[in-house]
């Protein structure tokens, strides 16, 4: 059976949705997305996501004619149209320039954003989790706007592609000698029992996991920096792991073929992945109430 999606203000068939050749999303990547985890049919920290979609239009200089309860409750009625309120599922979110003929500059004015949502079960890597995941390094080569969560992902497909090649959970770039992100994940370190992790900034993604995660790290009160880990410290990381919506917490036990600490997923890795549970639990649990 097909699922139901929502394009331009209509909820129809997947297979029914179409978009115009014209669409600036085709030609140049012209938008940017948002990727929402829900449990038990609520969505997981959607106002933070609201608020990074908020800004990457204002920064994108995109408006759409949409309010974000709108989203939030078009969000809500995917999940339940799509059978999706028991369990995990991620809803994707897209907003682009639109079609019109083309230019580099913007279309005409008047011309309507192209909005797409979706629902789609999520099924989280938990075998990968239980033995650590691997990494292997990927130059970033990305522009110097990683902030926003632009449609333009070349250089992410390409890491991955690399991961993949290699039989590697996720790509980490690395630019200016040090760890930035993950192809589609951000990156914690720990190094004499202090978690670090590439300061926010124009070169990351502000993932919503990573804030949880550093919210859990201060409640649990283990000490965070929010600095670079550079490549001369691969050698001395005590642990590493990944954070992101599709991955929870994820530790890697190995980075480019050489083990990490001991080769097991880290104490305080998983201390931070087990306070992360009942965070997301809670949003579910809430659905049944
Ligand atoms: N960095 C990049 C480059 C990403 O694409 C993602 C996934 N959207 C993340 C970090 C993690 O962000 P989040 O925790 O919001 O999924």
């Amino acid at each position: 059976m097909s699922s139901i999606v929502y394009l331009n203000g209509q909820f129809l068939p997947r297979s029914e949705a179409k978009l115009s050749v014209d669409e600036r999303a085709f030609f140049f990547g012209d938008g940017i997305y948002e990727v929402t985890r829900a449990i038990g049919g609520r969505l997981f920290e959607w106002a933070r996501h609201l608020r990074r979609l908020e800004r990457g239009l204002r920064e994108m200089r995109l408006t759409p004619s949409i309010t974000g309860e709108e989203l939030e409750s078009i969000s809500l009625r995917l999940l339940r149209d799509n059978d999706l309120t028991d369990g995990e599922a991620a809803v994707y979110l897209e907003v682009t320039r639109g079609a019109a003929p083309r230019t580099h500059h913007f279309p005409p004015p008047g011309t309507p954003c192209t909005i797409f949502l979706s629902a789609t079960r999520l099924t989280l890597p938990h075998e990968v989790r239980a033995k650590g995941g691997t990494a292997v390094t990927f130059p970033d080569f990305r522009w110097a706007r990683g902030d926003i969560k632009s449609l333009n992902l070349i250089p992410s497909v390409l890491a991955k592609q690399h991961a993949v090649d290699y039989g590697a959970t996720e790509a980490i770039f690395v630019r200016d000698g040090a760890m930035t992100e993950g192809s589609h994940t951000n990156v914690f370190g720990v190094l004499d029992g202090e978690l670090r992790t590439y300061p926010e900034s124009n070169y990351i993604l502000a993932g919503i996991t990573r804030d949880v995660v550093l919210e859990l790290a201060a409640e649990l009160g283990i000490s965070v920096r929010q600095m670079p880990i550079f490549t001369h410290e691969f050698p001395h990381l005590e642990e590493l792991f990944i954070t992101g919506t599709t991955s929870d917490v994820m530790p890697i036990v190995a980075l480019n073929g050489l083990p990490v600490g001991d080769g097991h997923p880290g104490r305080i890795t998983m201390s931070l992945y087990e306070a992360l549970v009942p965070r997301l639990a809670a949003t579910g649990a809430a659905a049944t109430v």
